[in-house]
């Protein structure tokens, strides 16, 4: 039977020739590209961590989980100015404001700054103040939004739409490719299936890792905050989620202080800067043997 729009991994190379492995005799091998975000590299033997909160919601809140994050010793820090709520009538980010705060934590710790944009118009605004544009879930299919981010040339970090599948995910990507922007980072961060919501938000699709890494050489990271939902979910699906073969992780976290505000978005999944900081050191600890399991492998 034929169905229009259907694609097998076969047609990857037509769908998505730029950033196919088999269309990429660089490539052909295991190898990935390097994605450069300042002075951190993803696609490397160690993994990228980013940490910081769901959402931007005061000078205090994000100066406070900045200095954190770089005392956990992850790599970059996360926030968004723009948030994509489910309804109208919810905390919608701080917007401007938010990337002035953004800027201000990463002049303080030296940390990069990963941001959403949902909006093809503001990717100038946002990318003037983030080191790395952030293409959340629900846009992932946006082309147009795809397209100007592609044009602006910093890296993207294009996280899986939510019920996604390898194709549509890959061919997205070929968009931001097309327009010669190839600083790509792939982030799983959960597909709704079945039983999503009656004890995990979303479902962590582990198996898509070693799936991505045989059909592109863009680098892969996991979002176990989003994936889960539940903060104590988030250690073993991160743990989980390097022994996989990921890149690097993106976390949100909530100060534990005690008198510290309760984040408006997202609570239920933030860790304490404490449990960031246990996965930053298994990350850590796991580059050797990563190392040796590669060669093994060989
Ligand atoms: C986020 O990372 O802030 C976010 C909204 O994630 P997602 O797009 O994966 O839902
Ligand atoms: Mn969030």
């Amino acid at each position: 039977m034929n169905i229009a729009g259907a694609a097998a991994s076969a047609d990857f190379t037509k769908i998505c020739p730029l950033i196919s492995r088999r269309s990429n005799l660089k490539y052909a091998g295991d190898s990935t590209l390097t994605v450069r975000v300042k002075n951190v590299e993803f696609g490397g033997d160690r993994p990228v961590i980013i940490g910081g909160p769901c959402s931007v919601e005061s000078v205090e809140q994000t100066l406070e989980l900045a200095h954190a994050v770089k005392a956990c010793g992850a790599d970059m820090l996360r926030g968004g100015a723009y948030k994509p709520r489910t309804s109208p009538h919810d905390f919608q980010g701080l917007g401007m404001e938010g990337l002035e705060i953004l800027r201000e934590a990463s002049l303080q710790t030296g940390l990069p700054i990963v941001t959403e944009v949902m909006d093809p118009r503001l990717v100038e605004q946002v990318g003037e103040y983030a080191d790395m544009l952030q293409i959340g879930s629900r846009n992932m299919q946006n082309y147009p939004l795809l397209t100007e981010v592609g044009k602006f040339g910093k890296p993207v970090l294009l996280k899986r739409g939510m019920a996604a599948s390898l194709c549509e995910w890959l061919g997205a990507a070929e968009y931001i490719a097309k327009e010669g922007n190839l600083q790509i980072v792939l982030c799983e961060r959960g597909i709704k299936a079945y039983p999503s919501g009656e004890y995990s938000r979303f479902i962590l699709d582990l198996n898509v890792i070693p799936a991505l890494q045989a059909e592109t050489f863009l680098p892969v990271i996991v979002d176990p905050s989003h994936a889960t939902g539940v903060a104590s979910m988030v250690e073993p699906a991160s743990r989980s989620a390097l022994e996989a073969g990921c890149h690097g992780l993106i976390i949100e976290i909530a100060s534990d202080r005690p008198g510290a505000a309760r984040p408006k978005c997202d609570a239920a999944q933030a860790i304490s800067p404490a449990v960031l900081g246990r996965i930053v050191e298994f990350a850590h600890s796991r580059v050797g043997q990563r190392l040796e399991s590669k060669a093994c492998a060989v």
